[in-house]
């Protein structure tokens, strides 16, 4: 591997912030050896109506996983988002909104957003929906869809959002799995300079016979193109929130009772509709945004991701609106109008904290310069990734041209079901290598198993479990307990099994390689994918690329490499050898690549992963059962791949 380049922690970064290394080492340490104290003291982040007594009750054993965090305390997440801010910051901004088109944008104060909280609290209610029941919501990245999603914590209703860009089958699906009573959605979306069909996928998913528990349909109205109308069935937003009284009482919920239900992105197979409770989810978004971005008071946080996904609900959101914050909520995409859209709005807004994923970091790279033209991004002083791995080569870009070398970046490690950031650095504590999601939040214990289950110690790689709960982990698989059971439990006993690999090295500082499914055994010799996908990307020709394992006589696997070059650039046989040349001295020659595939585009999620089995699959020419493809952005790039692969050597 080439040699890691260490960054170490800013002074001026450090000076100011809520935790250094040695307060990042007391509190650990404090958070592990006793987690009952340590997070009754930390339970307090928030606001509490009836105060916990019990902190932690949780058990990891097989048959009986069992978790409840401030399990008599009650709370409601609207007043922890709204209510105790109106005194002291009522007429602060609490949202920007960004559009789609660089011309249109708007503000929310604290105050402005209790009204309109509110206001579509009561709607709901007026709509026929009580504490408990599913809201599902279906909405483009307008101010609305933050309203909605605070709306129904307020009285108590459960959310599940389904990102915009899903299918009416996909939309469907998770309707029945959840049950939803009401669907909120608009008549279209903006998204890229294109019009998004939100309400007429809507029609076609509550077509769907299975789909039989939806009663009414919430639509905003944001384009003002004509839509189909069903007037037993269908109400504008406006009118329902014409009529109704601008104040509604939080809710008091238990702990312990639901706030949402969230589908996973589907990378590995059919999403798991991830249930997460009310108290210690709250904690731990509140928690991990003030440390894990160093948020500091009337900063300007942005976080790029959809609310459709758990990054947007716990860092758009939650995390930050329960800490006061200012958070922008951007309706377009990273590039669009131009590539550089996104220094464009850091200027604008005046960012001071950016979050966003590999996916758009490495689209952006490929275009160089032009991603940070005609701007000064000068206000930035911490950047984040999330998502997938990042690659050394990538952060080090990002680092250097989108932060101009002065902003340090939290490569942030998580999944739908651990609810909050489990490893990060943090700003003013970690020294940062590129390439590694660093050492565990408060609370977090990571530990690295063999395939036996046994817990290897050291400067080691393995299976990434985790041996004991945090306050924001999944409670349950929404109606399957035995599939949260088997999914996580049942693979190491008494640990919760993330799914992912990870090395760990010298300073104990953790590197995700992959997903174990994912892993190579090329001649023996296990390797995360994302070590060989590092290196191919730090090949200044190669903008993405991802890699898979194909069965071989005598090496048990072949390394079989999905490559998309820079704009401009076009593969040859020549270069062929070069790439193969360079992961051989990168990384070895037990990694160099036996098949390169030359692509435009690699089958993503809809949240910007990519999807290594369906490229397993191609690989192996197995394409008879592409398994869940629902997830899939664009499934037009999978018959260009099978296409493809006849010309692959
Ligand atoms: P599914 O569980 O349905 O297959 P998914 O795992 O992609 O989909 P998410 O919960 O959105 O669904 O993603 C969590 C996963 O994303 C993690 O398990 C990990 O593989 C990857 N990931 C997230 N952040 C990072 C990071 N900073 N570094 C490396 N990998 C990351
Ligand atoms: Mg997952």
């Amino acid at each position: 591997m080439s040699e890691v380049h260490l960054h170490p922690v800013m002074p001026e970064i450090e000076a100011k912030a809520h935790a250094n290394n040695d307060t990042y080492r007391e509190m650990y340490q404090q958070s592990v050896v006793n987690p009952e104290g340590f997070w009754r003291e930390n339970g307090q982040i928030v606001d509490w109506i009836k105060p916990f007594t019990k902190v932690k009750n949780t058990s990891f054993d097989t048959g009986h996983v069992d978790i409840r965090w401030f399990e008599d305390g009650t709370l409601n997440v609207s007043a922890n988002c709204i209510d105790r801010h109106l005194e002291a910051k009522g007429d602060q901004v609490a949202l920007i909104w960004e559009g789609d088109d660089p011309n249109d944008d708007k503000t929310l104060t604290y105050k402005e957003l209790h009204t309109e909280v509110c206001k579509f609290a009561n709607a709901l209610k007026g709509q026929g929906v009580r504490k408990g029941d599913v809201v599902c919501l279906y909405m483009p990245m307008v101010m609305e869809a933050a309203i909605a999603m605070l709306a129904c914590t307020r009285i108590g209703a459960v959310h599940t959002i389904v990102f915009g860009g899903f299918s009416p089958e996909a939309l469907a699906g998770r309707i029945v799995d959840s049950n939803a009573k009401v669907v909120v959605t608009a008549d279209e979306g903006v998204r890229g300079g294109r019009a998004v069909p939100l309400k007429q996928n809507v029609d076609a998913a509550l077509a769907n016979p299975s789909v039989t528990s939806v009663e009414k349909v919430v639509v905003y109205q944001r384009t003002g193109n004509n839509v189909e109308w069903n007037s037993c069935r269908d109400v504008w937003w406006h009118e329902a929130t014409a009529v109704v009284s601008d104040n509604c009482e939080p809710e008091e919920m238990n702990a312990e009772d639901p706030l949402f239900i969230l589908y996973t992105s589907g990378s590995t197979g059919t999403p798991k509709g991830v249930l997460h409770t009310t108290g210690g989810y709250l904690v731990y978004a509140t928690m991990t945004f003030k440390y894990v971005f160093d948020y500091q008071e009337g900063e300007v946080f942005w976080c790029t991701a959809d609310v459709g996904w758990i990054t947007g609900h716990s860092y758009l959101i939650y995390g930050p609106l329960a800490n006061g914050a200012k958070t922008i909520l951007f309706e377009g995409v990273p590039n669009y109008p131009s590539t550089a859209r996104m220094s464009e709005v850091v200027d604008k807004h005046q960012v001071n904290i950016l979050y966003t994923a590999p996916t758009a970091i490495r689209a952006l790279m490929a275009k160089g310069n032009e991603a940070v033209e005609g701007t000064k991004r000068d206000s930035l002083r911490i950047m984040g990734s999330v998502g997938e791995p990042i690659n050394p080569e990538a952060w080090e870009w990002y680092y250097k041209t989108i932060g101009d070398s002065k902003c340090p970046i939290v490569d942030t490690w998580w999944q739908t079901e651990t609810g909050g950031i489990l490893i990060t650095p943090l700003p003013g504590a970690t020294a940062l290598k590129p390439g590694s999601a660093t050492r565990p939040f408060f609370g977090v214990q990571p530990a690295l198993v063999d395939n036996m289950g046994n817990i290897i110690e050291g400067a080691t790689e393995g299976n990434l479990v985790m041996l004991d709960s945090w306050p924001g982990q999944m409670r349950t698989v929404n109606g399957d307990h035995e599939r949260f059971e088997q999914t996580y439990f049942s693979t190491f006993k008494g640990m919760y099994f993330t799914g992912d690999g990870a090395r760990r090295d010298e300073d104990g500082y953790y590197w995700i390689t992959g997903r174990v499914d994912d892993v190579l055994n090329v001649s023996g010799h296990r390797m995360g994918t994302a070590e060989i996908e590092s290196a191919l990307v730090a090949f200044d020709k190669i903008a993405e690329a991802a890699i898979v394992g194909v069965p071989h006589d005598i090496k048990g696997q072949a390394i079989y490499a999905y490559i998309t070059l820079n704009s401009g650039e076009v593969p040859s046989a020549e270069l062929t050898k070069e790439v193969k040349d360079w992961v051989r001295k990168e990384i070895g020659p037990i990694a160099t690549p036996d098949f390169i595939h030359w692509t435009d585009a690699l089958p993503k999620t809809r949240s910007g992963k990519i999807m290594r089995r369906i490229l397993r699959k191609i690989a192996t020419g197995d394409t008879g059962s592409l398994g869940d493809t629902s997830t899939l952005a664009d499934p037009s790039v999978v018959d260009k791949l099978i296409a493809e692969k006849s010309s692959v050597v």
